[in-house]
Parts: C-alpha cells; sequence; structure tokens
C-alpha cells in the first residue's frame, strides 16, 4: 500500500514527529512505500490566496471555488498544490500527524487542507461524502493532545474526542470520500514520564502494524439522507 503522512510539528525532536518517524520506519517493514509531507521543513504556504492560480478566469474578484474548478480541470494550480495531489492521487491511505491546537489541525496543516483539496479534484459537482473525489482512499489521524483522556470523553470538560474530530474526519476526509480509520491518539504526552511515553509510541506501533484491519468510523452514506439532507427516519437512532 502506499501512504502518504501529512506531518505538521515545526520542532523535528517532538514527540508528534516521533510518531511520524515511528509510523515511517513501522509501515515501511511491513513493506508498505510512505512519503511524508513535512509542512513545516517545506515551508509550505499556508494561505489560501489569488496567487494559488497560474490563470484566473476573473482577474478582478476572486470567487475560489470557482476558479478551483476551473483550474483543477486546466492543470493550473501552484505548482506546490499539483505536487500535494500528485502525492494524494498515487496514496491508498492519507496520515494526517498533528498536537490538537485550539480543538483542531495547527494553521499549517488546515492551509494544506484550503488549498490541496480543491473543488473539481477533492469535490463538487456531485462528487462528495462516500461519493467525493478521494473516494477508494483511507485516512487516519494520529493526533496528540494537551489535556489527558477524560477530559474528552462524552462527560469531560472537553466534550468527547469524537464530536472534537468530527469536522476533520467527518467535514473533511469522509466529505472528500476517504474511509475513515480509527483515529491514534497520543493523549498529553509532556505531562507523561519517558517510559510511558516510551510505551505510547510502542502502542502507536501496534495500531500501525494492524491498519489493515483497522475498523471504520461510522459515518452514513449519501443514500441514508432523503432530499432535505436529513437522515432517513429508519437510519435515525
Ligand atoms: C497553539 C496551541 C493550541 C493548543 N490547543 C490545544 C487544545 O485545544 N487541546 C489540547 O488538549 N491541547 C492543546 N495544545 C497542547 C498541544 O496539543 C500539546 O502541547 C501537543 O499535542 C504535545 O505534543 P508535542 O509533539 O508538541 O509534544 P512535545 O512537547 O514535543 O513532546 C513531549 C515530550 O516527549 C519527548 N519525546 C520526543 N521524542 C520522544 C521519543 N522518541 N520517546 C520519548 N519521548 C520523546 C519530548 O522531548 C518532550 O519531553 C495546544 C498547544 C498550542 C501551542
Amino acid at each position: 500500500m502506499k501512504v502518504l503522512i501529512v506531518f505538521a510539528h515545526e520542532e523535528p525532536r517532538s514527540f508528534n514527529a516521533a510518531m511520524k518517524d515511528m509510523a515511517v520506519e513501522t509501515l515501511e517493514q511491513a513493506g508498505h512505500s510512505v512519503v511524508v509531507s513535512d509542512l513545516y521543513a517545506m515551508k509550505f504556504k499556508a494561505v489560501a490566496d489569488g496567487e494559488d492560480f497560474l490563470e484566473r478566469r476573473d482577474k478582478h474578484f476572486l470567487k475560489r471555488q470557482l476558479e478551483e474548478n476551473i483550474a483543477s480541470e486546466l492543470g493550473t494550480l501552484a505548482h506546490d498544490i499539483l505536487e500535494e495531489q500528485r502525492k494524494l492521487k498515487e496514496c491508498d491511505l492519507l496520515i494526517l500527524q498533528f498536537p490538537l491546537w485550539w480543538f483542531s489541525m495547527p494553521a499549517i496543516m488546515k492551509g494544506w487542507v484550503d488549498r490541496v483539496l480543491t473543488m473539481g479534484f477533492a469535490y463538487g459537482g456531485g462528487k462528495w461524502y462516500d461519493q467525493g473525489g478521494l473516494k477508494g482512499k483511507r485516512a487516519m489521524l494520529a493526533v496528540t493532545t494537551g489535556g489527558p483522556e477524560p477530559g474528552y470523553s462524552p462527560r469531560g470538560i472537553n466534550g468527547s474526542i469524537e464530536e472534537v474530530l468530527f469536522p476533520i474526519q467527518h467535514g473533511i476526509l469522509f466529505f472528500c470520500g476517504c474511509e475513515v480509520l480509527r483515529p491514534f491518539l497520543a493523549w498529553s504526552p509532556a505531562h507523561l514520564e519517558e517510559a510511558a511515553r516510551t510505551a505510547l509510541l510502542e502502542q502507536y506501533r501496534q495500531h500501525l502494524v494492524g491498519i489493515e484491519s483497522l475498523d471504520r468510523v461510522p459515518f452514513h452514506p449519501l443514500a441514508h439522507y432523503d432530499k432535505g439532507m436529513q437522515l432517513r427516519p429508519e437510519f435515525t437512532p
């Protein structure tokens, strides 16, 4: 299997970097090929703007999704976007590795999402959710937190981790057609003893060893919704 790891941490000696290195080693040992997009090292441009288009349909008013649609068709997106889309097209599994920042991903990774998952490429024209442009690919989050696990439980102060990750797992990955694999959460590594951190890395290794049989995060396919975009009664809990 071909794996693309998109990695967002500014410090090469961070726990996130150790997880990324562990993933590369484990997956390659298992016979998979791995490509890493190290966004900070690449100085990836995080801001979506008019420079993302080599040509514009309308030079006076930037209507982003319209320009994305046209540029995705014509191949006139900026070169760094095209390069990331090429990696994405080739991969079978996408792993997003990042520290939880403000209940979400760091801005540099959000910029990757904003700029790379263009309309006409990742979604659009009837391609969304289980019929999205990345249909056939799997995706998985590997996330570190500052807070401990109980705070992200259903009664936890932060809300459940499923709720926190819903905008990413459902609103980005599943929206674009990926099957979303159960995420790996590295809870609060900065507050653990060295031995516990080593054990956490080993847990991640085991998660990756079992990647082919990991369960999916359950989301409803389009066919379960009615014309008003509401879940049909027979699927409502
Ligand atoms: C802007 C911002 C917003 C944030 N928002 C949130 C939020 O909403 N929710 C939340 O819970 N947290 C939040 N945090 C905290 C953040 O999620 C954590 O600080 C981060 O996830 C910790 O991961 P790290 O890789 O940065 O840890 P690091 O601090 O890099 O690593 C922890 C420890 O692991 C050690 N280590 C590195 N490699 C290894 C190895 N191979 N083996 C053993 N140990 C190793 C490091 O030396 C370090 O001592 C936020 C932080 C910031 C800066």
